[in-house]
């Protein structure tokens, strides 16, 4: 089974994630985690990703394609997997979609968690102070840029996959547990 996991920042995309991830034996695929391995280690791409992800800009769909069309051929994607954070733009869903037919492969559904951008704020204030500022773009000026970049870039994809007939739409301000019971009943009904 293969998912996209769609929402703005703060969504709890990754959240979710982690937790279908393991009560379905698939890979979670996060790119925004894997360019900051990148930027951590100090590749190139990792130093062409920083000051972008520093100023809650979109790196190039062509870095973050290549990234994805890589790791879905690891062993251990075999299975299935989700990819949160991924496609993030119209240019990104097509080359994936490209991509998975190349590879013989298909999208069963796409999660949209979807949050009211008031809460979001909050939420990354309160990541903020849990991970202790781990995260160089989670303060309330990188968000509001990154919302923009969601809106402005990311939406868009709402419905181009509703006119696939893969969209799903979960209600992401409800308790964590409810909504990962939400994403379970909706993928049982995609894939029944
Ligand atoms: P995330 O952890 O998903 O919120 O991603 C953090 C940052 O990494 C984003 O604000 C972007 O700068 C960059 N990033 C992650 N995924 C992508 C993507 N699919 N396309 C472009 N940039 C991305």
């Amino acid at each position: 089974m293969n998912l996209i996991f769609l929402g703005p920042p703060g969504a709890g995309k990754g959240t979710q994630a982690g937790r279908v991830e393991t009560a379905h034996g698939l890979v979670q695929l996060s790119t925004g985690d894997m360019l900051r391995a990148a930027v951590a280690a100090g590749t190139e791409i990792g130093k062409q990703a920083k000051e972008i992800m520093e100023r809650g800009d979109l790196v190039p769909d062509e870095v973050v394609v290549k990234i994805i069309s890589d790791r879905i051929e690891e062993k251990d994607c075999a299975n299935g997997f989700i990819l949160d954070g991924f496609p993030r733009t119209t240019g990104q869903a097509e080359a994936l979609d490209k991509m998975l037919e190349e590879k013989g492969l298909k999208l069963n559904a796409v999660i949209e968690i979807r949050v009211d951008d008031s809460i979001l704020v909050d939420r990354i204030r309160t990541r903020a102070a849990e991970t202790g500022g781990d995260r160089a773009d989670d303060n309330e000026e990188t968000l509001k840029k990154r919302l923009e970049v969601y809106h402005a870039q990311t939406a868009p994809l709402i419905p181009y996959y509703e006119s696939q007939g893969k969209l799903l739409v979960v209600d992401g301000m409800s308790a964590i547990d409810d909504v990962t019971r939400d994403i379970e009943d909706k993928i049982g009904l995609a894939t029944a």
